[in-house]
């Protein structure tokens, strides 16, 4: 029955891999949602606006609260000026804001580069529109990216390139340097890019966020996506935005209205209120927080004998199991759920063009609590061959 543009994107595995873990008991380190509460204010704020009638639809494009606060973001965090009621689109989630975007832009026939890993929404969303992805696979353990190979895929029907960064799910956070490079190459072939920037928050180390709106000459190509399900962990609540230049957020607000219209008119209320109020303290306890999960993490895969590449941003750990288990990604994800009760990603289902790449590869989350994550680290504690 399933159309023949879908059929072949299967159930997400974050799904099937939530379910199985419910269904063995096992400690889900899989799907990415926080096994903790978010700022409990934000709860009352959304409560509040609920009580003060903010219960119809919502102006299509986001309430203006939640727009405002937005754009005044962009400016204070990455001196980005954008309209807030022209050049900013609130979406049901940032997987909303994706399919909004691609479904606004691409035309049958166009083609999109992607790199691998990617988010399973992608190449979904690419299929939806009527175009193909063209991919390049980004390679354990740096991820590091082989301009030569982008040039070499792009032609004359190339029409936009899909990139994420901080990435899900290597950890990996794009250099300067890096943008500047796909900037140029976005340039010279006239190219849009669909940057998706959920993690924009979360990065540790030396590794600060860059948005490619900001680099020279790419303001007028760029559309950024964010949300409010990590930074605040109310992943549950679908708020996310979409902005850019108004003739490309125009594109994204065509396709919106007819996908889902408006997003939760109190829940976008809350979120207003929250992207204002936590701020700069809030953002440092909150990294603080997440590199504390991240070191543990690490130090407990560590132990247990994977490989880890040590992300820079995200809140996923991607590990290579060369010498500890005998099978695919696949295989030790089952393996680790019936015989040690923890469940991870395998995360072949995101490359399309090297699938042996992700086959000695598995995908940790760390967006849970020290006591979930200390629990994992006891029933890893006879995996070690
Ligand atoms: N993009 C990436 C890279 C993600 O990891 C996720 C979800 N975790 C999303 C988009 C979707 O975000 P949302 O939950 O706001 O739809
Ligand atoms: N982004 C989350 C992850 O990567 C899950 C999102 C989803 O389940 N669609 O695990």
């Amino acid at each position: 029955m399933i159309a023949s543009r879908l059929a072949p994107f299967g159930t997400s595995i974050f799904g099937v891999m939530t379910r199985l873990a419910t269904e063995h008991g096992a400690i889900n380190l899989s799907q990415g949602f926080p096994d903790f509460e978010g700022p409990p204010q934000i709860q009352d704020w959304a409560a509040q606006a609920m009580r003060d009638g903010h219960n119809q639809y919502a102006r299509p494009m986001g309430a203006p609260p939640l727009v405002e606060a937005i754009a005044a973001n962009l400016e204070e965090d990455y001196g980005l000026g954008y309209d807030p009621m022209t050049e900013i689109n609130v979406t049901s989630g940032a997987t909303e804001g994706i399919c909004s975007a691609l479904l606004g832009l691409l035309n049958p026939g166009d083609e999109v580069l992607l790199f691998e890993p990617f988010y399973d929404s992608y190449p979904a969303c690419i299929a939806l529109a009527g175009a193909t992805a063209k991919v390049v696979t980004l390679r354990y353990p740096d991820f590091s990216v082989d301009f030569d190979e982008v040039e070499a895929l792009i032609d004359e029907r190339t029409r936009l390139v899909m990139l994420n960064t901080p990435h899900n799910p290597t950890g990996k956070v794009w250099q300067r340097a890096e943008l500047e490079r796909l900037a140029e190459l976005c340039q010279r072939h006239d190219l849009l890019v669909v940057s998706d920037e959920v993690y924009e928050h979360l990065w540790f180390d030396q590794a600060r966020h860059v948005p490619i709106a900001g680099i020279d000459g790419m303001r007028e190509r760029t559309l950024g996506i964010s949300s409010t399900g990590k930074t605040f962990s109310y992943t549950g609540w679908k708020i996310g935005w979409v902005w850019g230049a108004q003739p490309l957020v125009s594109a994204v607000a065509a396709a919106h209205q007819f996908v889902t219209f408006a997003t939760a008119t109190p829940l976008q209320i809350a979120m207003a209120r929250a992207l204002r109020e936590l701020r700069d303290d809030y953002l440092t306890q909150f990294r603080a927080d997440y590199d504390e999960r991240r070191q543990l993490l690490l130090s407990i895969l560590d132990r247990s004998g994977f490989q880890c590449a040590v992300p820079q941003g995200s809140y996923f750990v991607l590990a290579a199991f060369d010498g500890l288990f005998d099978g695919t990604d696949v295989d030790l994800a089952m393996h680790l759920i019936r015989q040690h009760k923890v469940a991870a990603i395998p995360p072949s289902s995101f490359y399309s063009r090297d699938v042996a790449e992700g086959q000695r590869l598995l995908r940790f989350a760390f967006c849970k609590r020290r006591e979930t994550l200390e629990a994992a680290s006891q029933a890893l504690a006879d995996f070690r061959p």
